[in-house]
């Protein structure tokens, strides 16, 4: 009797705490076992103890946000699939890559599907810096979507691990060459713009290609939050909300994936079928997964 009763409790409980209706998440990250860090996030959670327990806390966030797919991107391509098929295997890079053969065979064994996390601006580099030219060429061949970062970094970034990162190469007006050049370039931006979530918004309404995600902008910090709101709030008065798609920009901290959802769940100026739109439909269609 009693496991009776929580069967019919369960569809409620369920209903109460996640949504049963599928989540794309474009912004993903994985790391290598070399690779992977622990530190704290922004908002002060320490990343799991080890590799091993980050992968087991990452996929069961996967599966109780109800993640259908996820785009993942690792240094170089260097992906571990998941056996369901989830990840979207992406390729991380801050510099262009440095060989086309390399870069095709990753396309043609299907380890490369989308071309990004591209983090040109830690590098001191924008998309339209001529040595990515013969790698968007290829992407446009093959039909493969390209993903820039934009926006600022975490603070100090400049003096760690990058000297040539400036915010200002993370403006979305930089990747205007690159759509002229390649008008069949399937091209989202990541982050919305963040500080330059505004030129995102006449970016948007230029290029009716163009998508963007909102990776980071919607957990990390109160800085980017607002920036996230007030750029949501503007593509639906806009008309172009039917190119935002949702992304939880998930690094060392699975948890930030749950908090995204939350933090877009709580905008009360959304209607159920504007945050169906952000969080699956618009993402099937840049994807192309249906005919
Ligand atoms: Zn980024």
């Amino acid at each position: 009797m009693k496991r009776f009763i929580l069967v019919l409790l369960l569809p409620l409980l369920g209903n109460s705490q996640t949504s049963d209706q599928p989540i794309i998440d474009m912004h993903l990250h994985d790391y290598t076992e070399a690779s992977y860090y622990v530190a704290p996030a922004p908002d002060g959670v320490v990343s799991p103890k080890d590799y091993k327990t980050y992968k087991e806390e990452l996929l069961r966030a996967l599966q109780e946000n109800n993640i259908e797919k996820a785009v993942v991107s690792t240094i170089g391509g260097k992906n571990t699939l998941d056996k369901e098929g989830v990840f979207i295997p992406g390729y991380y890079t801050n510099s262009p890559p440095t060989d086309t053969t390399a870069f095709k065979a990753l396309i043609n064994s299907g380890k490369l599907k989308v071309f990004g996390e591209i983090g040109a601006v830690y590098d001191g580099y924008t998309l339209s810096d001529p040595e990515f030219e013969p790698y968007l060429k290829i992407c446009e061949r093959y039909n493969i979507p390209v993903a820039v970062h934009t926006g600022g970094g975490p603070p100090g970034i400049t003096y760690r691990c990058c000297p040539n990162f400036r915010i200002k190469l993370g403006d979305p007006y930089t990747l205007e060459d690159v759509l002229a050049k390649h008008p069949k370039l399937r091209v989202y931006i990541m982050h919305a713009g963040e500080v330059f979530y505004e030129n995102t918004l006449r970016m948007l309404l230029q290029y009716p290609q163009l998508y963007t995600d909102l990776g980071v902008i919607l957990w990390v910090d109160e800085q980017p939050k607002d920036y996230a709101e007030q750029f949501i709030r503007k593509a639906k008065k806009y008309g172009i909300l039917d190119r935002v798609m949702f992304g939880s920009d998930q690094m060392v901290w699975p948890h930030a994936i749950k908090k995204s959802i939350d933090q877009l769940n709580s905008y009360d100026f959304l209607t159920e079928s504007d945050k169906r739109k952000i969080f699956y439909e618009n993402a099937v269609q840049f994807l192309q997964l249906k005919e």
